[in-house]
This record gives C-alpha cells, sequence and structure tokens, in this order.
C-alpha cells in the first residue's frame, strides 16, 4: 500500500505515523521526493482501511497495490479449489451442472422435473424455497414445505441439493442441504456472509446485480475469513443499460476470476438472459470461456411456472443443452 503524503507534514508527524504503522507488523519504506513525501507499506496490509488512513492530517491519498482478499486469492493459492459434494465435484477441471426450477411449487412438479433433470445428466438439483422477489405480491415460495420437498426429490434421485437461504433466522433449516445459495440480492448481507463462514457446508454465492468482481471476491473472504473455505462463485448477469434481456452475461467474469481466485467459478444462463431460447448459446459461451459448471432453470410446465417461467426450460430443451455440451466437459464431469 502506498500512502502519500501532503506537503507541510512535519518530521515528528511523520515519524509518529511510521512508528504506527510498525506496531502493527508493517515494514515501511520512506521516499521524499522534491514535491511530495510517500510511504510504501510493506506486509498485510488488508486490515488497513484505506479511507480510515485518508483521515490522517498528514495523509493525501492511498494506494492499494495488492489486492484486499487473501483467502480467495489466486497469489496465495496457486491450486484450482475442487469442492466435493457427496462425491460431485466442481472446479480443478471437474464440471457440474445443476438444474431444476426457479421455485420448489409442488410435489408432482419437483418428481417431474428432479427424474427428467438427472436423466439428461444434472450433477445436482436446484429450487427456491425462500424467494427473494421484486414485488410483495409475488410468489414467495413455500418456505419450509418447499424445503421439505425438494429434500425428497433429491434423495429419491440421489442428487444433492442447492436452495437459496434468505435470513440468518433461518439457518436451522438448512441441515440437510448439500450447497446453501446467497442470491444476487444478498451477496453484501454481511451477517449472512458470516453465519455461513461458522458453517462448513459449501456456500454458492452469486454476483449482485451491480457488484464488481473484488467487491464479489471481498465477500467470499467473509465466508472464508470464518473458516469456511468451500465457496463456489456464479456470474448471473449484471445490470447494464441494455433492456432486451434481463441482465447481461459478463461472460469475461469466468476466465477474469479464474485470474483473480483459485475458487471454482459457475455460470447461470438463466437469471443473466431471461429468456429461454438464449440459455443454449450463453451456456455454450460459458463452457467455451472455462467455467467449473451451470446453474439452469428447468421446468416441466413453463408457461404455468410460478416464477420466471419465461427463461426456464423444458426437460426436452434441457436434454438438448446437455448433449450439445456434454462432449466438451468431458465423461463425468471432468473436462478435457
Ligand atoms: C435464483 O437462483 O433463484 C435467483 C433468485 O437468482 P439471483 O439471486 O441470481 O437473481
Ligand atoms: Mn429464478
Amino acid at each position: 500500500m502506498i500512502v502519500i503524503l501532503k506537503q507541510n507534514s512535519s518530521e515528528n508527524q511523520v515519524g509518529e505515523f511510521i512508528r504506527r504503522m510498525e506496531t502493527l507488523g508493517l515494514k515501511t519504506h520512506l521516499s521524499r521526493g522534491e514535491n511530495t513525501t510517500i510511504i510504501g507499506l510493506v506486509g498485510d496490509t488488508s486490515m488497513l482501511e484505506p479511507e480510515k488512513l485518508k483521515s490522517e492530517e498528514i495523509v493525501s491519498d492511498v494506494k492499494r497495490v495488492s489486492e484486499p482478499y487473501k483467502k480467495a486469492n489466486r497469489k496465495f493459492h496457486t491450486d484450482d479449489t475442487i469442492i466435493d459434494v457427496r462425491g460431485r465435484k466442481i472446479g480443478g477441471g471437474y464440471f457440474q451442472i445443476i438444474a431444476g426450477p426457479c421455485s420448489v411449487e409442488d410435489e408432482e412438479q419437483m418428481s417431474a422435473v428432479s427424474k427428467s433433470v438427472k436423466a439428461s445428466g444434472a450433477g445436482l438439483l436446484r429450487g427456491g424455497a425462500f424467494k427473494p422477489r421484486t414485488s410483495p405480491y409475488s410468489f414467495q415460495g413455500l418456505e419450509n414445505e418447499g424445503l421439505e420437498l425438494l429434500l425428497s426429490a433429491g434423495r429419491k434421485e440421489g442428487l444433492p441439493v442447492v436452495t437459496e437461504i434468505m435470513d440468518t433466522a433461518d439457518i436451522g433449516l438448512f441441515g440437510d442441504v448439500d450447497i446453501i445459495q446467497v442470491g444476487a440480492r444478498n451477496m453484501q448481507n454481511f451477517r449472512l456472509l458470516k453465519i455461513l463462514g461458522q458453517t462448513d457446508k459449501p456456500v454458492l454465492l452469486k454476483r449482485g446485480l451491480s457488484n464488481t468482481l473484488e467487491e464479489l471476491l471481498m465477500s467470499a473472504e467473509y465466508i472464508m475469513a470464518g473458516g469456511n473455505e468451500k465457496v463456489i462463485l456464479c456470474e448471473r448477469g449484471i445490470r447494464t443499460f441494455e433492456p432486451s434481456t434481463r441482465n447481461t452475461l459478463d461472460i469475461s467474469a469466468v476466465p477474469m476470476l479464474k485470474k483473480m481466485t483459485h475458487l471454482p467459478v459457475i455460470v447461470d444462463p438463466s437469471h443473466a438472459c431471461g429468456i429461454s431460447s438464449l440459455v443454449l448459446p450463453l451456456s455454450k459461451a460459458a463452457v467455451a470461456a472455462g467455467a467449473d459448471g451451470l446453474m439452469i432453470e428447468v421446468h416441466n410446465n413453463p408457461p404455468k411456472a410460478l416464477s420466471d417461467g419465461a427463461q426456464s426450460l423444458t426437460p426436452q430443451a434441457f436434454d438438448a443443452l446437455t448433449n450439445t455440451i456434454r462432449p466438451y466437459i468431458g465423461l463425468e464431469g471432468k473436462r478435457f
């Protein structure tokens, strides 16, 4: 980290600042130029807040030269992290498809969808029981009953399940869930992230609608700093000026995140575009860009879906999708 000092700072003030930084375990390098004096801070500066330093009387500006995330950082962990969910591996060349309805609706739906997605090659079953809806008048999810229906469909088909948590108070209900999803709208719900850091469940962390990749990694860092290093990142489209799709799939996020972090990165093309006919081309793009998996919404009767019907694939369309990408993800989910 580089601290640029104000021109009128006195020797005493500079000496006192340097001593304070050194008591934090940092090394300091003072450099006095003709017009500017700067101090280089070397060591673990992740606990320093640039904004706080900027409020010091002698500090004019602060620049970070290293990333503020440590545990998620590829620099300190060069190998890809592989997350094993009851035998389904994700990351490090292992590719998984997570599929299922947007919302869990009833037993018949869950039974039809889980059977068909399994037959088409999905490795994990998704389904929302607690739904983050823009309108309070829209279907909010079946909550506890929905969790039960999802878990029972997953058990019947031998598929691990993924479902979203919206509130810290519900954590006790997620004991049998295999992967806990943090939705885009909760990516920066820091209390929720901290609670998940205390569990040993894999967490699927979706990128917020308007969040940078660094912010996504800082949210992953919250979970990891609590002791839970099993975080899967998900690019699900971001908000841009383009209204013809629900969001804009930031495909460059995939290879960029792979450079920045060792954590697995998956893509959710369904929420990215909001239109079922675009899900296949975006899935191909995700595979080509190096994603470790896909999360896709599938419904046995999309026009009747209680949420996100327009972006949901029929079981037949999902089967066509898995057949198209299978040659590129290899057998048993291991990429070539
Ligand atoms: C979902 O996966 O059901 C969902 C609500 O997604 P997102 O948080 O990405 O909008
Ligand atoms: Mn949805």
